[in-house]
């Protein structure tokens, strides 16, 4: 018998691990590549992985299995399989999870082919159902499967059919490898202002010199980041290379796709969790095979398989949403370095509110900080005032101050519009029955059901548990009497609606653009001038650009500071800069004020002088005396069960071996905030280490010979967020 291969894989089952297995003799299967493997009577798909990047397996030469098959993708790329294996390693999460969000289209892999997809004909039916009559106005100018489109019609497939047999919907087959047009460096190449050029050069340069160099290109509100950031986009195109960009939010997308053609004249390929199946498919191969040179997406495009990444760009890298709080808990943003370093091409963090963490990388020297102090086009930055509601109080049952008010109607009268930033969807936080007291809570959530008029509907915002607003008490059985306690949007919509008849407002929170193509919708309306007063949550924060738009309101700056996590004055900072960041974008002068109960905290005196550096410098001495991150390592326990004792018990067991060593600080176990989460009681324990300690070496020898009931999940937060 001649030499044999052997190869380690890394199989689809996280309580595995690796295994080796026998390549048998003609096939080719080299590191990277997506395979079919036997174990036991089932076969399960797997990575062909390095040799050296995982312990040996002695498995007896003679007994290993042969690989079945190798699919038809394109091996995973070196850099990313080193990036697979830092996220794994650096988060403590198994090998296959990770592996498996880069094979994160499962069509993909069954190799090209064609997809029979369906189209309106534009035939007038015969016959006409308002089933018909609502699938052909629904799927105007759509084109997918059977399925997908019954989906987007509301329909079934059955009523679809019917419809293909009339001659109104017809077939067309198509290639699910087909490339997409490529964006055209030079299509609308804009006069850079000298702060843009400046920056862009030096992007340009490491974008050319295909050399790993973290950017954090900082600029306020309106400076035209993205513009600048285009010519580093450009530049990689020129060098025939791909593009990544990282947005916090799908509803963001619309936005930027608009903005993107106009510069390139096609638009970018867009990956997200609302993509059709056969739109999935298409993207992964074409990002595995080079055809898709842009890609914008969520943070999950990160473990895309790209060819040939020229640049990855993370905009608003400042986002919370770029952390993912459940399966692999990873931070987006650094991942997106990691991603640079192990392709060797630049990064470009952009921010007008830069994360503690970004300006303290550049403070160090790792980041190179681009500044672009000003606003493009001689747009000055907005007028903030602070309305004091201890001596302005709105009357009782309104929210919002008299300054604010007039404020407002003055904008309506000249034409001009408004945005109200209030960071909480629906009715209002809690209903109460008014004649025993009765709280309306989640049965699967230790939290409060929101109350949604829009939707009419009270829901849990933790679990998604929705039920419609009882007619009577549950508990005392007295009818007509749920009482609303405190504001959300659409309570503050009303409340605009009566103060400003004939005002159009509209309520644009999560609930309301869940899809690209909603957010699209409200783009076009505002921009168009169709609505006069938009009231919405950190949603309508940041990457918006509405030149008419004069007002900004903030209803309650001090939310976001009771309970005071870690970055509680930093995010409220964000938010607020952001949000008074979309006024007098265009030629007028904008105004933002903002309603406080406390004008004498740091961080809302800060907003009102406009002493950013003042508040970052402050905000950094506090993280650098309490140790705390960058300047400490945190990282967090959660332990939880369906079975309250059972929690308990094993969080107090992880609390009872907790290791002792200096520099070290560990805290609990304690109640989570939100104890109850989906049916599950939860603990937490709070890591808090030196900058040097090595956490993850720690959390990994200390859980490692602990075992658990079953129904008993540990996790582990690396740099947590979230502390509730
Ligand atoms: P930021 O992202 O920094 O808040 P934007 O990128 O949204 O700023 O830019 C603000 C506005 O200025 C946008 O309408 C943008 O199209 C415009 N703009 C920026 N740079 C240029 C430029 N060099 N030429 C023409 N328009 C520009
Ligand atoms: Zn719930």
């Amino acid at each position: 018998m001649g030499c044999m291969t052997r190869v380690r894989c890394i199989v689809f089952n996280a309580a595995l691990g690796a295994l080796d297995y026998r390549v048998p003799e003609g096939m080719d299967a080299p590191p990277g590549s997506v395979v079919v493997l036997p174990l036991g009577p089932r076969q399960i798909l797997g990575v062909v992985w390095d040799d050296g990047d995982l312990p040996r397996d002695n498995y007896p030469e003679h007994k290993l299995r042969s690989v079945l098959e190798v699919l038809p993708v394109p091996p995973l790329p070196a850099p990313l399989r080193r990036l697979i294996a830092w996220v794994a390693d650096y988060y403590l999460a198994p090998l296959s999870a990770v592996a498996r969000m880069a094979l994160s289209s499962s069509a993909a892999l069954k190799g090209s082919g064609t997809v029979t997809e369906y189209r309106l004909t534009g035939e007038e039916p015969a016959r006409m159902t308002p089933q018909r009559l609502q699938a052909l106005d629904l799927l105007q100018g759509e084109q997918a499967t059977m399925r997908e489109l019954a989906e987007i019609a509301g329909v079934s497939e059955g009523v679809l059919r019917g419809m293909l047999s009339q001659g109104l919907l017809e077939p067309v087959l198509v290639d699910s490898d087909r490339p997409y047009p490529a964006p055209d460096p030079l299509f609308a190449a804009p006069a850079l202002a000298e702060q843009q050029a400046e920056a862009a050069a030096e992007m340009v340069e490491a974008v050319a010199a295909h050399r790993f160099q973290p950017f954090l290109l900082d600029g306020v509100t309106g400076s035209g980041k993205t513009e600048t950031y285009f010519e580093a986009v450009a530049a990689a195109l020129e060098a025939g290379r791909q593009v990544l960009v990282l947005l916090p939010e799908i509803a963001l997308t619309a936005a930027f796709l608009g903005r993107f053609e106009a510069r390139f004249g096609v638009t970018p390929v867009t990956w997200h969790s609302s993509l059709k199946a056969s739109e999935r498919r298409r993207a992964w191969r074409q990002v595995a095979f080079g055809g898709a040179k842009v890609v914008v997406g969520a943070r999950s495009a990160l473990f895309l398989p790209f060819a040939d990444l020229g640049l990855v760009v993370v905009d608003e890298a400042h986002e919370v949403a770029f952390k993912q709080d459940d399966g692999v808990r990873y931070n987006a943003r650094d991942v997106a370095v990691m991603r640079g370093h192990f392709e060797g091409v630049p990064v470009v963090l952009a921010s007008a509110t830069p994360a503690l963490e970004s300006l303290q990388m550049a403070e160090a020297g790792r980041y190179k900080r681009l500044v672009l102090p000003s606003r493009f086009g001689g747009a000055q930055l907005p007028k903030i005032e602070i309305i004091n509601l201890t001596e302005l109080q709105p009357p009782r049952g309104r929210w919002l101050a008299p300054p604010l008010v007039e404020a407002l109607q003055d904008r309506l009268a000249k034409g001009e519009q408004s945005l109200l930033f209030l960071n909480r969807r629906g009715y209002a936080p809690l209903t109460l029955c008014r004649h025993c007291g009765f709280r309306f809570k989640c049965p699967n959530c230790s939290a409060w059901l929101v109350e949604h008029r829009l939707s009419q509907r009270l829901a849990c915002h933790h679990c998604g548990h929705e039920v419609p607003p009882p007619p009577v008490c549950p508990e005392c059985g007295e009818p007509d009497c749920l009482v609303a306690c405190g504001p959300g949007v659409e309570r503050i919509a009303d409340e605009v609606g009566e103060l400003l008849p004939g005002a159009r407002v509209a309520v644009v929170t999560s609930d309301t653009l869940a899809s690209p193509a909603a957010a699209a919708e409200f783009v076009a309306q505002a921009e168009g001038g169709a609505i006069d007063v938009i009231v919405g949550t950190q949603l309508v924060t940041k990457g918006f650009h509405f030149p008419e738009l004069t007002l900004v309101g903030v209803v309650d700056a001090d939310m976001g500071l009771d309970g005071g996590d870690l970055r509680a004055a930093e995010r409220t900072y964000q938010q607020i800069a952001q949000v008074a960041g979309r006024a007098g974008r265009g030629a007028k002068p904008g105004e933002v004020l903002i309603q406080t109960r406390h004008p004498k905290a740091e961080v809302i005196a800060a907003l009102a002088s406009g002493s950013r550096d003042a508040f970052y410098a402050a905000e950094t001495e506090a993280r650098r005396e309490a140790g705390a991150p960058p300047f400490g390592r945190w990282a967090a326990i959660i332990v939880s069960s369906e079975d309250e004792a059972e929690a308990r018990e094993a969080a107090r067991a992880i609390g009872g071996t907790r290791p002792d060593e200096p520099g070290v600080l560990i805290l609990g176990p304690a109640p989570a905030p939100l104890s109850l989460l989906r049916g599950r009681h939860r603990y937490r324990l709070l890591i808090a280490a030196r900058r040097s300690a090595e956490v993850q070496k720690l959390i990994r020898s200390w859980l490692a010979p602990l075992r658990f009931p079953p129904g008993v999940r540990v996790a582990v937060d690396i740099d947590p967020y979230s502390f509730v």
